[in-house]
Order: structure tokens, then sequence, then C-alpha cells
């Protein structure tokens, strides 16, 4: 399966600028940059990408995974409320598998865990994951206004409507997956360090190493309030288009050295090192892409706790950006802050 390794230079550059600037869409990569994504939920061998859409009915169909968000085509809906979760905080007595699928890391989550406000109907938690990139370029699956980020982790739910993931993953309003963007910030991120921790435990494909539980919502923007939504797809075969997607615009940050953590730890079932592992941006057919909030050129970042995060905010970019973000939305510097 062909991975990261000996790749040429990414036209992104290594770990480029942060935050969201103007840029143009992304020229398309190369195909064999795409190959090997991740074995999303169902841990089924992956095929070579160029035989998705052969092989795979819905691979080929028009609600696919992930998009390009073009800020100035979304609709503001003031009926999308804030995402709630309930039981994301789980002791540490209760552990939990992470497990290298040889496309990805993935934690498998207890039922326990549910969105219980923001959809429609109430989820419940199967696993998250993370989609990244390589040290010539970003990886996350989906992009604003052009823009790669870092990296990105999705929370897999499924509608309680059903009474298994694997019923409800054929259904229309099957699945329900919460994104999140990934950026290098001037510090670590204690929250992804329980993650990271391990990953030296599960570099070969198919490890598993039980980790302690712990606050998952932590994993996730304190502002659930500010989201995307569209309707979309699984970003793997079988590509079923069951997944009504909240993409978060709030940001978090982890250090550079925990990306390089995440970007170079995990190897693929060819012993290569698992990177890039993202699906390219698929054509929206006329979607809607619904948001939130009425949004910005501005998107916040969320800084780990530490007294940087004062410095940083009373810097000159910080508190142009803390500044921008008050006059048109109602959130404050502090927010961007883990207090
Ligand atoms: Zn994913």
């Amino acid at each position: 399966m062909p991975l990261g390794a000996g790749l040429p230079p990414d036209p992104h550059g290594l770990f480029p600028g942060q935050g969201l600037s103007p840029s143009p869409p992304p020229s398309k990569p190369p195909s064999w940059l795409f190959p090997h994504v991740v074995s999303f939920l169902l841990f089924l061998p992956i095929p070579d990408r160029n035989r998705w859409s052969e092989d795979y009915q819905d691979c080929r169909g028009t609600m696919q995974s992930p998009i390009n968000i073009n800020m100035a085509n979304t609709i503001f809906s003031p009926h999308l409320r804030a995402i709630q979760l309930s039981g994301y905080s789980l002791p540490a007595n209760e552990m939990l598998k992470l497990k290298n699928n040889g496309h990805t890391v993935v934690l498998e989550l207890p039922q326990s865990m549910a969105i219980t406000g923001g959809y429609a109907q109430q989820y419940r938690a199967v696993q998250l994951h993370l989609h990244w990139g390589a040290t010539t370029g970003p990886g996350s699956e989906h992009t604003i206004n052009g823009h790669r980020f870092s990296a990105e982790i999705h929370v897999v739910h499924y509608n309680t409507k059903y009474d298994s993931f694997k019923e409800a993953m054929v259904q229309p309003d099957g699945l329900a997956v919460l994104g999140a963007f990934l950026e290098m910030g001037p510090r670590d991120n204690p929250y992804y360090q329980e993650l990271l921790d391990h990953m030296q435990q599960i570099q070969r494909e198919g490890e598993e190493v039980l980790v302690p539980g712990f606050n998952i919502a932590s994993l996730l923007p304190v502002n659930l309030k500010y989201y995307y939504r569209y309707n979309g797809s699984l970003t793997t075969p079988p590509c079923y288009q069951s997944v009504r997607w909240t993409v978060f615009n709030q940001t978090m940050m982890i250090s550079r050295d925990q990306m390089l953590m995440l970007i170079t730890s995990l190897r693929n079932d060819d012993g290569k090192p698992l990177q890039s592992n993202y699906r390219q941006t698929q054509s929206l057919h006329g979607r809607t892409v619904l948001a939130s909030f009425q949004p910005t050129f501005f998107a916040p970042k969320q800084l780990p706790a530490g007294k940087e995060c004062v410095e940083c905010a009373q810097g000159a970019g910080m508190q142009r950006q803390g500044k921008e973000q008050e006059l048109r939305h109602p959130v404050s510097l502090t927010s961007i802050c883990i207090g």
C-alpha cells in the first residue's frame, strides 16, 4: 500500500503557515498520495484508491466526503444548535483500545458516550481516529477555502434509532461524525498526549494497546457552537453516503513535536511510514453546506492552557485575531485558551 515514504516535496511545503489565509484552491496532488486513506470505520482492507470507484458504487456517488468548504458559499442556519456531548468524560480505570489498523490510529469508544444536542436525533459514539500528512505537507481531509490543515480528528457516532453501527451505516441518517482541525502551536497539548504517549507501542499494523480513559471532549474544541454541517459519506470504501458531518470552526493546537510524533510513529501494512492518510476533496454536486454561525475571514484557534496563552493573546498577531473575532462574533480571547 503506497504511503509517504520517498514522496517528492509537497506543494504545501513543510508544515505550512498557520491559520486561515485566503489561499487558492489546492492543485490536485498526484493520485499516489491518496490510495491508503483511513480504514474509516469498518476496518476493511482498503483497496487501491484508483479502484475505489470501480469496486464500490457509492465511491462514485454525488454525496461524497471530504469536501472543500468555501466559506462564502455556506448558508447560515440559526437552527443549528450547539453540539452537546454526553458521557465523554471517562474515568481512568475505564481502559480503551488504541489500535494501529494500518491506515490510522483508532481509539474505540464506549457506547455510553453520545451526542445529545445539535442534531435532530441522538447518536452513540463508536470510535475516533485521525488523519494527518507528512513532513512534506499537511493532511486534514476537509479543507476550508482551499486551506488544508495539518491534521484532522474524526469522532464517529451512529444514530440511536438503529440497533447497531452496522445497521446504521447504510441509512441516510445513520451516522454523525464530528470533525476538528489540528494545527501546530507553541506548546504540547496534554490531552492529545494521552494518545501520543502510546503511539510507539503500536508502530506496526494490527498492534493495539489499552489506554486509560480521560475526557475525550478535550480532544475537541471548547467552542461547540460554531460549525459547518453537510450531508456526506465515509471517506474510505464502501463510501456509504450516510454521514451527517459536523466540521468545527475552532482549530485545535498541538505542538510541533507532537505533530511529528503523530506523523512518524506508525507504519502501514507494508512496513512503510503511515502518512498522508487523507482522501482528496470531492465535488459538492450542488450540496448545501450550512454554518451555525456567520463565517468570517478569521477562524479561532484553541491553545492548551499555559502562561504563553496570555502572552500570545497579547502579541500583535493573536490580539488582532482576537479583536476581529470579538467584533464579528461573541468569541472572547479567553475562549481561545483552555482555562
Ligand atoms: Zn476519518
